[in-house]
């Protein structure tokens, strides 16, 4: 029987134009200074926010749509400490060269020549040796496992209601050529850095999760892993930054600077113009744009994602699911069910693209009995904001005296979110930061 579906269409142009909210009438009776001005009201910003709040410092986050209108909006929402090994090894750009040829590939590389994605390209390609691997799985580490520990007293403490849910995320294999692939990589990296892993056959997999079709050949579990409902997040996040004093102002584009003596003197928006006695850089994807006008040269690229949200099927997954043959991760709330991921590196082309949203149809529908919800709620596109290190790049600059990045948080950035705002909270009031800053830091790019 043909399921009726509604199709609500919100790409991210869309949601930029949103009702302005929080705070955004309190912020036009402030002043326009405060101790630390946000560029970017991402997760990663508004939790930057949080933390600097809770510090003691005053905050104003700027933003140029509505709080987490971003990447953050419509993610796969896990939280991921098993995914601290990075894409690039070995062996990894042949593959994604071969990709190119395939428009519905989970990793996709636009062939058109772009200077500034041909550049990220070949130094992401200079990462994909096991030094630079092994360094960053551990930078990466760190901070996914800090923020872990983080996110569950935030959610207890702030009150954060968004469907936060610990019972880990299973990988799930249809091909003994994967599983085993997976089995000699992936787990021994998380073994290396202690992170919990779970190996299952293929019967004990299918029956914890009735929802999977036979076929499956095993699984592996994280069990420290967890999820949450990332728009859901993201307001919530919101909420106690206004609730605790700070301030945020929407539908505020920043568009330029005034700089003088090392500093950044003014910080121009579509609302007026603002002051920091600190600037906090943390536009996701867009830093690279906004950093030029800085005289920085972000080693940033977008690395596109999709996803479809419904209301929920009836035959849900118990845990979140990566189906590793199609790339495609699924998320199910009590509010709602998502199939999301793939990578592709297009620049900033903004839009839908529906071979790769049919791939995700298609991959969840080779695993699933009940791939789709009964309610088609929102096609979605993201830009991830993708460093060629693949680290996020965090601490203060070494161009500006009153500058700090937050960025660059690629594939993670809600499971990092936590701990990057510690962190920086931590880093602008010169206290000891709970985890070591050096692997971050912007230096290594001379940002
Ligand atoms: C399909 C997909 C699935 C994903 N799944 C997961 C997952 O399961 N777990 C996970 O941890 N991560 C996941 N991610 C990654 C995660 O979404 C990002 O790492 C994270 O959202 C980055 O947050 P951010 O705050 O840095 O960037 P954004 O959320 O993009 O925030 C940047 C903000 O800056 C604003 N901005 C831009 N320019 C200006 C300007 N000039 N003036 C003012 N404001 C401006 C934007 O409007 C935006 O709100 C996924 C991403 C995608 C695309």
């Amino acid at each position: 029987m043909e399921r009726k579906r509604r199709t609500v269409n919100v790409e991210n142009r869309d949601r930029a134009r949103c009702t302005p909210m929080l705070g955004a009438n309190l912020a036009r009776m402030d002043t326009s200074r405060s101790d630390v001005l946000i560029l970017g009201g991402g997760v990663i910003g508004l939790a930057c926010a949080l933390y600097l709040r809770k510090a003691g410092a005053s905050v104003r986050v700027l933003e140029q749509g509505t709080p987490g209108c971003g990447s953050s909006h419509g993610n796969c929402g896990t939280i991921t400490p098993s995914h601290a090994a990075p894409l690039a090894k070995p062996g990894m750009m042949g593959m994604a060269l071969r990709s190119m040829l395939r428009a519905d590939a989970p990793l996709y590389i636009n062939p058109r020549f772009d200077g500034p994605r041909l550049r990220w390209l070949l130094g992401f390609a200079r990462h994909g040796n096991w030094r630079d691997f092994a360094s960053a799985a551990t930078a990466r580490a760190a901070i996914l496992q800090r923020s872990r520990r983080l996110l569950r007293d935030l959610m207890r403490d702030d009150g954060l209601d968004c469907e936060f849910a610990e019972q880990g995320l299973l990988y799930v294999y249809r091909t003994a050529k994967l599983q085993a692939a997976d089995e000699h990589d992936h787990v021994a990296v998380l073994d290396r850095l202690g992170i919990e892993v779970e190996r299952l056959r293929g019967e004990q997999l299918q029956a914890m999760e009735p929802a999977l079709k036979p076929g499956v050949v095993g699984g592996l579990l994280h069990p420290g892993d967890a999820q949450l409902r990332p728009d859901r997040y993201v307001a919530e996040l919101a909420r106690r930054v206004v609730e605790l004093g700070g301030v945020i102002e929407t539908q505020a584009k920043v568009e330029r600077f005034t700089t003088g003596q090392g500093r950044i003197a003014q910080v121009h928006s579509s609302r007026g113009s603002f002051q920091g006695d600190r600037v906090l850089l943390a536009l996701g994807a867009w830093s690279p744009l906004l950093g030029r006008k800085l005289d920085l040269r972000l080693p940033m690229q977008p690395g596109k994602g999709y996803s479809l949200s419904y209301s929920r099927p009836a035959r849900v997954p118990r845990h979140a699911l990566v189906l590793r043959e199609a790339a495609v991760c699924v998320t199910t709330w009590k509010s709602g069910y998502r199939l999301g991921s793939t990578m592709e590196f297009s620049g900033y082309a903004e839009g839908l693209n529906r071979t790769r949203l049919d791939a995700l149809r298609r991959g969840a529908a080779e695993s699933l009995h009940e791939p789709e919800g009964p309610e088609l709620l929102e096609e979605w596109w993201g830009w991830r904001p993708m460093s060629v290190d693949e680290v996020p790049i965090i601490g203060p600059s070494t161009r500006w005296s009153n500058l700090s990045l937050a960025t660059a948080h690629g594939m993670l950035g809600v499971s990092m979110s936590a701990a990057t705002g510690e962190l920086v909270a931590a880093q602008l009031a010169g206290t000891e930061p709970a985890i070591e800053p050096l692997p971050y830091a912007p230096a290594r790019f001379g940002v």
